[in-house]
């Protein structure tokens, strides 16, 4: 099979090449970019434990409001004036 040297998923893009269309193009990113293609994948992709609780805090926070405007309707502020 000629699959793909990168994801290993996908066909190779031509029979002397080693990547999908979709490796390829990070290739190129890479060849562009060099290492900070590798800062920006940590900094959005990957998360510490402290950075994925905040985010699982968030979401329970939204589902949270959701639910109570859901219930309860929206809450408008009132301001003193
Ligand atoms: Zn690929």
């Amino acid at each position: 099979m000629n699959t793909c040297y990168l994801c290993l998923k996908e066909s190779r893009e031509s029979l002397l090449g080693y990547y999908c269309s979709k490796c390829q193009k990070i290739k190129h990113l890479l060849n562009l970019y060099g290492d900070s293609v590798y800062e920006v994948l940590d900094l959005v992709l990957v998360r510490s434990p402290d950075q994925q609780q905040k985010k699982i805090d968030i979401i329970e926070t939204k589902k949270v409001n959701d639910l109570h405007k859901k219930v309860f309707g929206e809450v408008t502020r009132q301001t003193d004036s």
